[in-house]
């Protein structure tokens, strides 16, 4: 989608999260306008801004959250998906390919929503210092942002690596693969075994990301969670760190969250609209 269409997308929204703060959250319109002007002044006047994203961003873009009640999880025992298991029980593995690919099926056509539009419209207003997310969907890059501002906690599930040379394949090859018969598929180059580049249980946070992420939390002077109830550790623990670094902290989430207690500004509600407001203020005050 271009920047027209995401504008015109943008004035849709922004009348939508009039009606859905108000049914959220019993607030009058005045009130949910001026949260949205003051964080939209928040970001203007902010040096460095980290926007960390959770499930509840991508559920609007029609991608099931796999931890909720009806998610994967309640169809699968999350046991017999633990790495170790991977890593040594051909059955486990495919069975783990098994209900990777019906994930990755209820994601890869997803379309990115208002919310990852106005992320990355932050991008290309320079306003973000970068994106932490846990998702694993890929929607992100689909609505413009560039890898170098994205932190991706869990991996991705857009891509597949061999846990042996590291070599990476486009998730969409392998699924050929899958749907070819080859039930838990193997590295062309070296033999060793294929998995989804998303992180499992049982197996480490990636180091660089993670370790960026603490750091940039740490010193942006806004922080802005989206989507998140930040329950998930350690991500969790970032708006605690940025909260200390003497951040301001926004939480965008249709529910109450575990940081509430401490954030500066809390907007219940679907965060596509309000994002897609929050954007619109913001121009406006910088003349866009
Ligand atoms: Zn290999």
């Amino acid at each position: 989608m271009g920047l027209k269409a995401y504008q015109k997308a943008g004035q849709k929204c922004r009348k939508n999260a009039l009606t859905l703060f108000t049914q959220h959250n019993n607030l009058d319109s005045e009130d949910m306008e001026d949260k949205i002007r003051e964080i939209a002044e928040w970001i203007v006047n902010a040096k460095s801004v980290v926007v960390f994203v959770g499930a509840g961003l991508s559920t609007e873009s029609g991608i099931p959250d796999f931890r909720s009640p009806g998610g994967v999880w309640d169809k699968y025992d999350p046991e017999d998906f633990y790495f170790q298991n991977f890593i040594s029980n051909e059955t486990a593995r495919e069975k783990y390919w098994q209900m990777a690919t019906e994930m990755y099926e209820s994601m890869k056509d997803a379309p990115p929503n208002a919310g990852h539009f106005a992320i990355a419209e932050l991008e290309r207003l320079g306003k973000l210092d970068c994106l932490i997310t846990q998702n694993i969907d890929g929607l992100h890059f689909k609505a413009g942002n560039s890898e170098k501002k994205v932190l991706e906690l869990h991996g991705t599930a857009m891509h597949v690596t061999c846990l042996s040379c590291n070599k990476r394949y486009e998730r969409d090859d392998i699924q050929t693969r899958v749907a070819a018969g080859q039930k838990a598929p193997r590295c062309d180059t070296c033999g060793g075994l294929l998995k989804p580049a998303t992180i499992s249980f049982g197996q480490s946070m990636p180091e660089r990301e993670t370790a960026e992420a603490y750091r940039r939390s740490e010193a942006c002077d806004l922080f802005m969670v989206i989507g998140s109830s930040l329950v998930v550790h350690p991500a969790a623990y970032m708006p605690v760190v940025a909260k200390q670094g003497g951040a301001k902290l926004v939480i965008i989430n249709r529910d109450e969250t575990a940081c509430d207690g401490m954030a500066d500004i809390i907007v219940n509600g679907t965060a596509g609209p309000i994002m897609a407001a929050i954007l619109e203020k913001m121009k406006q005050r910088i003349h866009l």
